[in-house]
C-alpha cells in the first residue's frame, strides 16, 4: 500500500508512514471505536477528480458523531486536504482511506481526543472483473438495534472479515449476508441490486451500509429511465432473479455468476448491470452529462 515514496496526512501533517506512530493505548485498537472511509479519485480530463468527495465525508462526519468521536474538519477542509495528499503522492486513480482513531483511553467512554489519518494508494477494482460467485453467509449483518449500522465503524468490519473468511475459505468469491429479519441485506463491503423482468431491486435502507455507489447507481437509473426501487426481498426471490450484481466505491459494479448453486441466467452483457457499469464508469470519469448528488 506505500513505498518510500509515499505520504501520509496524519495528525495535522504530511509524512512518510513509516515515520507517524499509533497509539498503543488507543480504543480504535482495543474496542474498534474508530471511524473511516472508502473512496476514489479518477484521473479524468480535468485532472483528478475525487467522485462524490463531500458524501464521503458527511459519512466519516455521521459515523463520529453517533460514537461520540470528536471531528475537528469540516468536509470543505477534509476534502482539501485529501486533494492536497493525492498530489503530494503523484497520484490521480487512488483509493482513499481516511480514519479517525480515538486516543489513549481504557474505558468504555469515547475518548475525548482523535486523530485523522489520511492514507492513500493505487488500487484496482477490488473485487476484480471478473462473474462473482457468492455465497450466502452464515452470519446475519449487525443489527440496526445493536448499533449504528449506517456509520462505517471500524469494530462493525470483524462481521464483514467473518463472512468473507467463509465464503473464501470454501471456495466462493464473496459474500451475501441476510439481516436479522431473514432478507437480503449486501455483500461484505458493496450493496447488492438484482435485476426481474426489466426492473431493478435494492434492499431499502435499515440494515445495510447506505452505500454512495448505490446511490449513485439510483440517480443514474432516474436519469436513465430504468425502472429502479428500493425495496425489501428474501433470499428465495433473489434466487428468481435475472441477474444481480454488487456495488461499492472499491468494487465499483461487478456482477455475480452464482448465488450458492443458482446460477443467474441473464448474460452479464444482456444486463442492465452491465450498462450500469458502463455509465458508472462514465460518470466517474465526467464524461457524462448528469446532474448526481451528494447524497448518501
Ligand atoms: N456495504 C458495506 C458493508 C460496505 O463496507 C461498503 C463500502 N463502504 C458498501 C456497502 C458500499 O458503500 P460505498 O458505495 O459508499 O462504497
Amino acid at each position: 500500500y506505500y513505498t518510500n515514496d509515499s505520504i501520509i496526512y496524519h495528525n495535522g501533517a504530511f509524512l512518510h508512514p513509516e515515520t507517524a506512530s499509533a497509539n498503543l493505548y488507543s480504543q480504535t485498537l482495543h474496542y474498534g471505536n474508530g471511524v473511516f472511509e472508502g473512496i476514489r479519485s479518477y484521473k479524468t480530463k480535468f485532472g483528478a477528480k475525487i467522485f462524490k468527495a463531500a458524501g464521503h465525508y458527511e459519512r466519516l462526519k455521521y459515523g463520529a458523531q453517533v460514537m461520540g468521536i470528536p471531528c475537528n474538519y469540516t468536509v470543505e477542509e477534509l476534502v482539501n486536504i485529501t486533494y492536497q495528499l493525492l498530489e503530494k503522492n503523484n497520484l490521480e486513480d487512488a483509493y482513499i482511506r481516511p480514519i479517525l482513531t480515538t486516543g489513549a483511553n481504557m474505558s468504555l467512554l469515547t475518548s475525548d481526543e482523535s486523530i485523522l489519518t489520511i492514507q492513500c494508494w493505487e488500487w484496482g477494482k477490488y473485487m476484480g472483473d471478473k462473474l462473482l460467485r457468492v455465497k450466502t453467509s452464515r452470519f446475519e449483518r449487525p443489527n440496526p438495534k445493536s448499533c449504528f449500522v449506517e456509520a462505517k465503524i471500524t469494530g462493525h468490519y470483524t462481521n464483514s472479515i467473518l463472512s468473507t473468511n467463509e465464503a473464501k475459505s470454501a471456495g466462493y468469491d464473496e459474500a451475501l449476508l441476510l439481516d436479522m429479519n431473514g432478507n437480503v441485506a449486501e455483500c461484505s463491503g458493496a450493496n447488492v441490486f438484482m435485476e426481474k423482468d426489466g426492473k431493478l431491486y435494492t434492499p431499502k435502507r435499515g440494515h445495510i451500509m447506505p452505500g454512495i455507489t448505490r446511490t449513485t447507481i439510483i440517480e443514474i437509473c432516474k436519469e436513465e429511465g430504468f425502472s429502479v426501487e428500493e425495496k425489501d426481498f428474501t433470499l428465495a426471490e433473489l434466487k428468481q432473479a435475472d441477474s444481480a450484481f454488487f456495488t461499492g466505491t472499491a468494487a465499483e459494479v461487478v456482477g455475480l455468476q452464482s448465488l450458492d448453486d443458482y446460477k443467474f441466467p441473464l448474460s452479464w452483457e444482456a444486463s442492465l448491470g452491465y450498462k450500469l457499469m458502463q455509465l458508472y464508469k462514465q460518470e466517474v470519469l465526467c464524461e457524462r452529462n448528469s446532474k448526481l448528488s451528494e447524497a448518501i
